[in-house]
């Protein structure tokens, strides 16, 4: 692909910047060109496959959501295009926004500095080279329709994998998170990057959860009468809470399993929680949790209102988000936040998940700060049921012979 042919996002709260970065950009023959003054419409530009962009030119101070939340949705959807920071004087939020985009392997061609020449724009887009793992997998990653996903839920095309939730003192394994994948006839698994959307968008949700939730309470049953007393985690959509019949769906099946609340986790990401009118899903949420199941905000760390939900929903568990988590050990940034994030979530009397404890030194360092639990993939990656007997084998064998002392 050549420079001209590059699909290019502008994200600036600032309309004047847009207009004048467009003109720079047509000038020398760049053709596809979306402009946005908002985080929340250039993430929709992206689900669209004739908008998805090769190359992002951010801004880092936005209001509503700032550039580096919008980092934070990128690594989420795994983007596969690079990305420029355009910037005004806010040198902090600049270095903070390069190590997450580091941290998360987005090819970075560099930033802009407010005001924009087209020398220096130039420059930086000459950069641009085409990656060829990347842009391979960036053009077989596509977005499913609704029609598909019906048919696959119809059809029962989704399984459900299992990543284990461990006690980092013991290294006792406490449960699982149920993660969704969708066996595809032809193309193969599917993440749900490539689904969930469709299914939010177009009223598929509540359809795809059903499925989730029976699939994964039945293999909760047939663990608890194995002898694995596993908290069964499922990740709940902000739209499964739009209506009151959700409890009924989720008491019911508990009870049809013979499942005790406690041992059921909901997980709800708190970016979702801002809706217009929050009143039924924080009516929902504070039913089930009067029922005793186990509330968890998920992600934290990531929206803009974690103090305000946490004040609202008496959420059980707290899980800090993999980015402020992997090499948090090795980043002051990511530390402060990850220190300030389990102090608040032990001052309020919840547990504690670090997810995305990718490796030795992770595991090491929710050791040494007292987390409770950790998830990722240097525990386990999500596995199927099948697989959890065998894994959990060895994963004794790896907490006897080296997770539990103290070499750091
Ligand atoms: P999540 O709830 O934050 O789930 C954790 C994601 O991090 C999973 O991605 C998991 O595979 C990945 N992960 C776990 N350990 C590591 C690690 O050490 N390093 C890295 N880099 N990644 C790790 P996955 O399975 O692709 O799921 C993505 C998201 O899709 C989930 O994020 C969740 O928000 C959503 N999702 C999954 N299943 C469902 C579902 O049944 N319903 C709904 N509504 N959303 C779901
Ligand atoms: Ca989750
Ligand atoms: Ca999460």
């Amino acid at each position: 692909m050549e420079v001209a042919d590059l699909k290019i996002l502008l994200v600036d709260d600032d309309t004047f910047i847009l207009k004048l970065l467009t003109k720079m950009l047509m000038n020398q023959g760049l053709k596809y060109i979306t402009a946005c003054d908002n985080g929340a419409d250039a993430l929709d530009k992206m689900n669209d496959p004739v908008t998805c962009p090769d190359l992002i030119l951010l801004d880092l101070n936005m209001p509503n959501m700032d550039g580096i939340e919008f980092v934070r949705y990128l690594v989420e959807r795994h983007y596969q295009g690079s990305l420029v920071l355009v910037s005004g004087e806010d040198e902090r939020m600049l270095k903070t926004a390069e190590k997450l985009v580091h941290a998360h392997k987005i090819p970075m061609l560099g930033y802009l500095h407010k005001p924009v020449t087209p020398d220096k724009l130039i420059e930086i887009i000459n950069k641009w080279t085409p990656s060829p793992e990347r842009s391979q997998s960036s053009a077989t990653k596509r977005i499913y329709g609704a029609d598909d996903l019906q048919q696959a839920i119809t059809n029962l095309e989704l399984v459900n994998y299992y990543q284990p939730k461990v006690a980092v003192k013991t290294g006792d394994v406490i449960g699982v998170e149920t993660l969704v994948r969708w066996q595809h006839p032809t193309d193969g698994l599917i993440f749900p990057d490539q689904f969930i959307s469709t299914a939010e968008k177009h009223g598929l949700i509540n359809d795809l959860t059903s499925l989730v939730l029976s699939q994964a309470f039945s293999q909760a049953r047939i663990w608890h009468e194995q002898g694995y007393l596993l908290r069964v985690a499922i990740n709940v959509s902000m739209d499964n809470l739009a209506s009151l019949n959700f409890q009924d769906l989720v008491v019911n099946l508990a009870i049809e399993n013979g499942l005790s609340p406690q041992n059921i986790v909901l997980e709800v990401t708190e970016s979702q929680l801002m809706g217009p009118d929050a009143r039924v899903p924080l009516e929902v949420l504070t039913r089930l949790r009067l029922k005793r199941f186990h509330l968890s905000i998920d992600d934290f760390g990531t929206g803009h209102s974690s103090m305000a939900q946490l004040r609202d929903i008496p959420f059980d568990e707290l899980k800090i988000d993999q980015g402020f988590v992997h090499r948090a050990w090795a980043d002051e940034t990511l530390r402060a936040i990850y220190d300030a994030s389990l102090s608040m979530a032990k001052q309020l009397g919840m547990e504690v998940v670090a997810e995305g404890v990718a490796d030795k030194q992770d595991w090491n360092f929710l050791r040494r700060t007292g987390c409770d639990y950790g998830q990722g993939n240097f525990i386990s990656k999500p596995i199927l049921a099948a697989d959890f007997i065998h894994w959990l084998a060895e994963w004794q064998d790896r907490v006897n012979q080296e997770l539990l002392t103290d070499s750091v």
